[in-house]
C-alpha cells in the first residue's frame, strides 16, 4: 500500500489512491491543514505515484521512481521558501518556465509548492495564469495550512483536500515507533501535529521538571517551590509554552477529579499570561504565579 510510512489520514490515502486508479486527476490541488501533520509527505508520496512508469504504482524500481528517491526528478519540482517568510514571484516564473517543457522520464509533471500560503500576491497573480491555462501533463500541488491568504481565483481553480490532526493513538503510535516520550499531558500539548510532538523532545527535561513543580505544590512549603521552579524564571523567552503544558496538566486533573482548585489555578495561569503579554515585571509574574496556586492548594494558608 502506498503512504506506508505516514501515520493517519487514511481516508485521504485511499483518495489519492483511487484517483490514480481511476485515472481520474486534475491540474491543481491544495492539500489544507494545520501544520506538522504530514502533508508535505503526502503530496511527495502522491508526485512518485502519478509519475511511475509501472502498475501497480509505486513500484520502486522504474527510472522515475530511482531518480524521485534520488530527489534528481527532472518531471519533479517542491517549491520552498527561500527565506521562511515568502514565496516570491520569480519561483512561480521559474516553475512557468519548467512546466511549459514537456516530460522527459514520465508521462506527467508534478509541482509541489509547500506553504503555499506565503505566496506574494504578485507570485498568486503570476501562478494563477498557469492554474487557468496548464499543460495537458502537468499537476501542481498546493501545500498549506492558512486558505484565506490566498486569492479566491487561485482557490477555485484548485480540488480541495482537507487534513485531520492526527488522533492521540495516531500520535501514541508515531511516538512509540521512534522511541519519543510521550504523555497524556504532553499529548495534549502536542494538539493533534507531529511537529509540535519533535519540538516538545527537544524541550522533554522542562516538562519533566514541570511535572516535578506540579506535583509539588500540595506538598512543599512555598520557598521550596520557588528553589524547585528555575526552569521557569530563566525560560521568558518560551514561557507562554510552558504556561500551557501546566493549563493543559490542571484540566486534565480537573476533568478525572472534578477539584475546582484547578478551575482557579488555570485562572492564575491566565492571568499571568495576560500580564506578562502587558510586559509585567516577569521574575514578580512568576513570584506570584506560584504563590497564588500554591494558596489554593494549600487552603490553609490564606493570603489573609
Ligand atoms: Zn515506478
Amino acid at each position: 500500500m502506498n503512504f506506508d510510512n505516514i501515520i493517519g489520514n487514511d481516508n485521504i490515502k485511499v483518495l489519492l489512491d483511487n484517483l490514480i486508479k481511476t485515472n481520474s486527476l486534475v491540474h491543481s490541488y491544495m492539500f489544507i491543514g494545520t501544520d506538522g501533520i504530514g502533508k508535505v509527505l503526502f503530496a511527495n508520496d502522491f508526485a512518485k505515484m502519478i509519475l511511475c512508469q509501472n502498475e501497480p504504482k509505486v513500484c520502486n524500481s522504474c527510472s522515475s521512481c530511482i531518480k524521485f528517491d534520488s530527489k534528481n526528478h527532472p518531471d519533479f519540482m517542491q517549491i520552498d521558501s527561500e527565506d521562511g517568510k515568502s514565496i516570491k514571484i520569480n519561483q512561480i516564473r521559474l516553475l512557468q518556465e519548467k512546466i511549459s517543457e514537456k516530460p522527459i522520464i514520465s508521462n506527467k509533471k508534478v509541482y509541489i509548492i509547500n506553504n503555499s500560503d506565503l505566496m506574494t500576491v504578485e507570485a498568486q497573480n503570476c501562478l494563477l495564469k498557469t492554474l487557468e491555462e496548464p499543460p495537458e501533463y502537468a499537476v501542481i500541488i498546493l501545500v498549506l495550512s492558512n486558505e484565506n491568504k490566498l486569492l479566491s481565483t487561485i482557490k477555485s481553480r484548485c480540488t480541495k483536500i482537507a487534513f485531520q490532526k492526527l488522533t492521540n493513538n495516531e500520535l501514541m503510535k508515531y511516538a512509540n515507533s521512534n522511541n519519543l516520550e510521550l504523555n497524556s499531558s504532553l499529548l495534549s500539548v502536542c494538539d493533534g501535529s507531529i511537529s509540535k510532538l519533535l519540538n516538545l523532545q527537544t524541550n522533554i527535561e522542562s516538562y519533566n521538571l514541570l511535572d516535578d513543580i506540579i506535583a509539588s505544590f500540595s506538598n512543599d512549603n512555598i520557598i521550596d517551590i520557588w528553589n524547585k521552579s528555575e526552569i521557569l524564571y530563566k525560560s521568558k523567552d518560551n514561557i507562554i509554552q510552558l504556561l500551557e503544558y501546566f493549563n493543559n496538566v490542571f484540566l486534565e486533573k480537573l476533568k478525572n477529579t472534578k477539584d475546582t482548585k484547578y478551575i482557579s489555578a488555570i485562572k492564575i495561569i491566565e492571568d499571568t499570561k495576560n500580564k506578562l503579554s502587558n510586559n509585567a515585571n516577569y521574575d514578580m509574574c512568576i513570584d506570584n504565579l506560584l504563590l497564588q496556586i500554591w494558596e489554593e492548594f494549600n487552603e490553609g494558608y490564606s493570603r489573609s
